[in-house]
């Protein structure tokens, strides 16, 4: 039987999209739904369920919604992924369910991520508390509003469990508020879900940093279980030397997005925006500064096609306005009367594969040359903030917390998302929250036995 072509997803165009934060991507309407649908196999053992890091049954869903059954798929998806509408909007499907389709073989995979927006965007949110004999008693604080924490308090509060989510920012949702920039995931998105979470009954507790206003030990006495899910988002820091002799730091970009993101211009329109780093974080860097009349050029030691943001955003970004420099190793800041000029680089070459198989750069000795810029961003990484550690035995390993702790915070405080994998993705960060959390309600109940 011949593979019949995969719908071509509408999106806005470049020109209708650099002056605003809309969602690019549009959806399937209900014709559309209706034929990716039938383009299904219904595969009896499905290999795109293995790509799904939630682990959704993708071919049921595919034929409730067929069938125009849109809350029963929704339902059944709540079940394990309360982040549905988001997950649909924001996982890079190419290389989870849709990579992983047998049709993709053919390039023509089915649009899986589109199909399971529409499911999310049609039906209904409905609450999925547990049944009375499932139900657990127990106090569990959360550390962290992310995904991740917000996806343990949903399991866990559906259980009767007492949450409480204590975050440090006055609002809610971790980077996929401060960060996913709205052109992927509209803020109405994200508040539909954690509306939907916190109905279970978790309850939040904004503008407290866990380590500085109360120490981590507080919580052992007042919690039966604590889970810490703090998110990895603290930039590693370029510090660069200078021509003035001082060093020199570079803007962190969680802080450069999380400003624009919450409505602070912090440079003025017109400066030219020089962003270090490969990976999706400094192509949004390069996206919300082309939406901000600010002119980005990001600056990678290595090639284009070994960039770690993906191909998707990469093109995208090069459709909106934003410019590359490729091979090129910052070497020192150039500051003129107290101002930031640019940066002398290096050029640089691919040498042999390092340890994780990816090429390494070699730099090209006197190769020294200028790069205008007006500000430095660093996107070069990010790590755990250690402060919720502040005056706890526990220390950070290779910049990230374990999954579980010893003395006396042993089998009482256990972590997830972000905090733990390092930066990763939503739908992995919220698999977390829930095995966490059920791990958590595991132990309720044998406490209670
Ligand atoms: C620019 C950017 C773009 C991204 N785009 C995508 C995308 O398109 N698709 C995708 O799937 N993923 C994307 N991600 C990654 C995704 O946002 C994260 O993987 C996910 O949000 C991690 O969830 P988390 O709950 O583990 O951590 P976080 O979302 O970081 O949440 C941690 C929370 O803990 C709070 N916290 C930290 N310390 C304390 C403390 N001491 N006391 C109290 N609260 C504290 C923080 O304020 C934060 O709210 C992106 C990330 C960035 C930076
Ligand atoms: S979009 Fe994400 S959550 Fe939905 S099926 Fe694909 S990988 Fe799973």
């Amino acid at each position: 039987m011949p593979i019949q072509e995969r719908v071509k997803l509408r999106e806005l165009l470049p020109e209708d999209r650099i002056c605003n934060y809309n969602e690019i991507a549009l959806g399937l309407n209900e014709r559309e739904l209706e034929y990716e649908a039938n383009r299904c196999l219904q595969c009896k053992k499905p290999s795109c369920v293995k790509g799904c890091p939630a682990g959704l049954n993708i071919p049921r869903f595919i034929k409730l919604a067929k069938e125009k059954r849109f809350n029963e798929a929704l339902s059944e998806i709540l079940e394990i992924n309360p982040f549905s509408a988001t997950c649909a909007r924001v996982c890079p499907y190419g290389f989870q369910c849709e990579g992983s389709c047998v049709l993709n073989k053919t390039g023509r995979p089915i649009a899986i991520g589109a199909i399971h927006r529409f499911i999310s965007d049609y039906g209904e949110y409905k609450m999925k508390m547990v049944n009375e004999s499932e139900r657990v008693m127990g106090k569990v604080a959360i550390i962290g509003g992310g995904t991740a924490g917000l996806s343990a308090a949903f399991e866990l509060s559906r259980h009767g469990v007492d949450v409480d989510i204590y975050e440090s920012r006055p609002v809610i949702g971790g980077l996929a508020r401060a960060c996913i920039p709205p052109y992927r995931l509209a803020r109405e998105v994200l508040d539909r879900e954690i509306v939907y979470i916190l109905s279970h009954g978790a309850k939040i507790k904004n503008n407290i940093t866990v380590g500085k206003d109360i120490p981590l030990k507080d919580f052992l006495d007042m919690y039966d279980y604590v889970i810490l899910a703090v998110g990895a988002s603290k930039c590693w820091s370029l510090r660069l030397p200078s021509n003035e002799g001082e060093d020199f730091f570079a803007y962190s970009a969680i802080e450069f997005i999380e400003n624009y993101m919450f409505r602070k211009k912090i440079f003025d329109r017109g400066l030219k925006i020089l962003i270090i780093g490969g990976g999706n974080t400094a192509i949004d860097v390069g996206r919300i500064s082309i939406r901000e009349g600010l002119h980005p050029l990001i600056v990678y030691r290595r090639g284009k096609e070994q960039m770690p943001a993906l191909p998707k955003e990469i093109q995208e970004a090069e459709e909106e306005g934003v410019d590359f420099k490729f091979f090129e190793v910052p070497k020192r800041a150039i500051i003129e009367n107290n101002r930031f000029k640019g940066i002398e680089a290096l050029k640089a070459k691919l040498g042999a594969p390092d340890e994780s198989g990816r090429p390494s750069f070699e730099v090209i000795e006197g190769s020294e040359h200028f790069i205008e810029g007006d500000v430095l961003v660093s996107a070069i990484g990010q790590e755990v903030d250690s402060e919720v550690l502040t005056g706890c035995d526990i220390h950070l390993e290779r910049g990230l917390l374990p999954h579980d702790f010893g003395g006396e915070y042993k089998d009482k405080v256990f972590s997830c998302g972000d905090a733990v994998s390092g930066p990763s993705v939503v739908v992995k960060a919220m698999r977390s929250g829930l095995e966490v959390a059920r791990k958590v309600i595991g132990k309720l109940k044998e406490n209670a036995l």
